[in-house]
């Protein structure tokens, strides 16, 4: 199937490695041409090495909404505008509701996973509606769907922005500019990998019965990013080998 992403410019954000770097990955065996960003520049430059077909490294931090937002921003001037926009940035620290007293831990998981996103979409939408074309896929987690009782931080955040996204996906579908978010279940990445989660046994808890490539997930994303989605909008959707057990 022709995604028909051909040409098309792609801002993919926190994508030197991991389910960015899948994204990445996928939108350029599409022909998409593709700006990413990590914090490191040895990082960043040996991703877009990897992906090749003129990717340029970007050197920026999502941690805040200025870093975010100087991120699409630059991406807009390399590529001459920005079609597709894939949002991603490091997960928060670990904790219970009990664990986590301090607001200002609430405040920075906000700016790492909301408003970084938020910002993105503001820099790219005006361009996207004026060419009434455009692609926004968030990196979120299934966390939104069934919340982690160890992860209130990534819980409270994500959901926030989830709230934001399904109400612009509605102010701008007239526009031809589609907004959806991906909920990565488990994906072995080096950061699965760093908490020392074996993968046949977390593969032995997830109905499909192994844990998710990386790969996996950014065939999602492309597939969302492209002309034949262009009627899907809205969604919060699952990637996670059937773990999600709810209707909705
Ligand atoms: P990863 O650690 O493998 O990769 C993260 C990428 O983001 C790296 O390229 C890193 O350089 C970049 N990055 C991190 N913080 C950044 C910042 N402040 N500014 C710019 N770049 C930054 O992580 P991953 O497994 O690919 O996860 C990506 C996102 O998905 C995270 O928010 C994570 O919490 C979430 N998630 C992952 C899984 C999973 O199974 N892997 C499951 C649920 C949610």
């Amino acid at each position: 199937m022709d995604l028909g992403l051909r040409g098309r410019r792609a801002a993919v954000a926190a994508a030197s490695r991991g389910l960015g770097y899948a994204c990445a990955a996928a939108l350029a065996a599409e022909g998409a041409r593709v700006a990413l960003c990590a914090r490191d520049r040895a990082g960043v430059d040996a991703a877009a090495a990897r992906l090749g077909d003129g990717a340029v490294p970007i050197v920026a931090d999502v941690s805040t909404p200025e870093g975010a937002a100087a991120f699409a921003e630059a991406a807009e001037a390399a590529l001459g505008g920005v079609d597709i926009l894939v949002t991603n940035a490091g997960g928060p620290p670990r904790g219970t509701v009990g664990e986590i007293t301090d607001l200002h831990a609430y405040a920075d998981a906000f700016a790492l996973n909301a408003l970084s996103a938020i910002a993105m979409c503001q820099v790219v939408l005006p361009g996207m509606r004026a060419r009434t074309w455009g692609r926004i896929v968030a990196i979120t987690s299934i966390t939104v769907r069934q919340p982690a009782p160890d992860l209130v931080l990534s819980n409270t955040a994500r959901a926030g922005l989830t709230g934001y996204l399904k109400t612009l996906a509605r102010e701008v579908a007239a526009d031809g500019v589609t907004v959806n978010s991906l909920q990565p279940g488990l994906h072995l990445t080096e950061r699965l990998a760093g908490l020392g989660i074996d993968p046949a046994a977390a593969g032995a808890q997830i109905p499909a019965g192994f844990v998710g490539d990386p790969a996996d997930f950014g065939a999602v994303a492309a597939f969302l990013c492209s002309d034949a989605a262009r009627y899907l909008t809205g969604v919060a959707l699952p990637v996670d080998g059937g773990v999600a057990a709810g209707l909705q």
